[in-house]
C-alpha cells in the first residue's frame, strides 16, 4: 500500500470508518489515491449495540496507516429515535408496510457527513468519503445518490466551504465491492478484519442477519464468477 510522506502532508479527505466493509474498502481507496497521511477517518460511536465495530475501525485505520483517526461519541441517537442498531429489545426484521428495516438510523448519514465536514474544513480537506451504495441497499433513504447531492450542497452553505461528498460504491453491488478488494489484494483483509454484522460477529458475521446476508450473497456472486 502506497503511503504519503512528510509528517504534516496536507490532508485531502475525510473517510467515514464504521469498521465494516464498505467504509474499510473505502478508505484503502482513498489512501491508495492520496496516500496515507493525506487521509483522515472518523469513526462515530452513536450507540450502536456493538463497541466492536470502533475497535475494528481503529484496526483498519493502523492498517492502512492513517494517523489522523478520531472516534467521535454521539450519544443522543437513542435518545431521539428507537431501531435495532440501538435497542436489544427491537428485532432485527422488515415490518409490514415499512420502506426500510428496523435497522434503519433516522438521519444518520446526514448527521455523519456534516460533522466529517466540520472536520474536513478544519484539515483543509475538500472531499468527504462515505462508503454508501444505492445499487444493493437495505432501502435507507440517506444512502441515496440524491440526499448525498442535496447534504453536499447543504453542507457548502452550512460551512462556507467547498467540500465534495465523494461515494465510490454509490452504484456498485457487494459482488463488486468484493471484485475491487480482490483487485486490491484486499480481499482476505476485508473478509476478517471488517464487521458488517449486525449482531457485531466480525468476519463472515452470524449468517442470519440481514447485513451479513447481503454481503454473503455478494461474496458468493463474486467468488462464482471468478
Ligand atoms: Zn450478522
Amino acid at each position: 500500500m502506497r503511503k504519503g510522506k512528510g509528517k504534516d502532508a496536507a490532508v485531502k479527505a475525510v473517510v467515514v470508518l464504521s469498521g465494516g466493509q464498505d467504509s474499510a474498502l473505502c478508505l484503502a481507496l482513498a489512501v491508495r489515491r492520496f496516500g496515507a497521511d493525506a487521509v483522515a477517518a472518523i469513526t462515530f460511536a452513536y450507540g450502536q449495540r456493538h463497541a466492536v465495530e470502533t475497535k475494528y475501525a481503529r484496526r483498519l485505520a493502523k492498517r492502512f496507516g492513517v494517523r489522523r483517526h478520531k472516534v467521535v461519541r454521539l450519544g443522543f441517537f437513542g435518545e431521539l429515535t428507537t431501531n435495532a442498531l440501538l435497542d436489544h429489545s427491537v428485532k432485527i426484521c422488515r415490518r409490514k408496510g415499512a420502506k426500510c428495516p428496523t435497522t434503519v438510523v433516522e438521519g444518520r448519514n446526514a448527521v455523519f457527513l456534516q460533522l466529517a465536514a466540520v472536520w474536513a474544513k478544519t484539515l483543509g480537506a475538500a472531499e468527504v468519503h462515505i462508503g454508501v451504495s444505492e445499487a444493493d441497499f437495505s432501502g435507507y433513504p440517506d444512502c441515496r445518490g440524491a440526499f448525498l447531492r442535496a447534504q453536499e450542497r447543504a453542507m457548502r452553505l452550512a460551512l462556507d466551504w467547498p467540500v465534495r461528498v465523494v461515494a465510490p460504491f454509490l452504484h456498485k453491488t457487494k459482488a463488486e465491492e468484493w471484485a475491487l478488494a480482490d483487485r486490491l489484494g484486499l480481499l482476505e483483509l476485508i473478509r476478517t478484519g471488517t464487521v458488517t454484522c449486525y449482531n457485531g460477529v466480525p468476519g463472515d458475521g452470524c449468517g442470519k442477519c440481514p447485513a451479513c446476508l447481503l454481503r454473503r450473497r455478494g461474496l458468493a456472486e463474486y467468488l462464482a464468477s471468478r
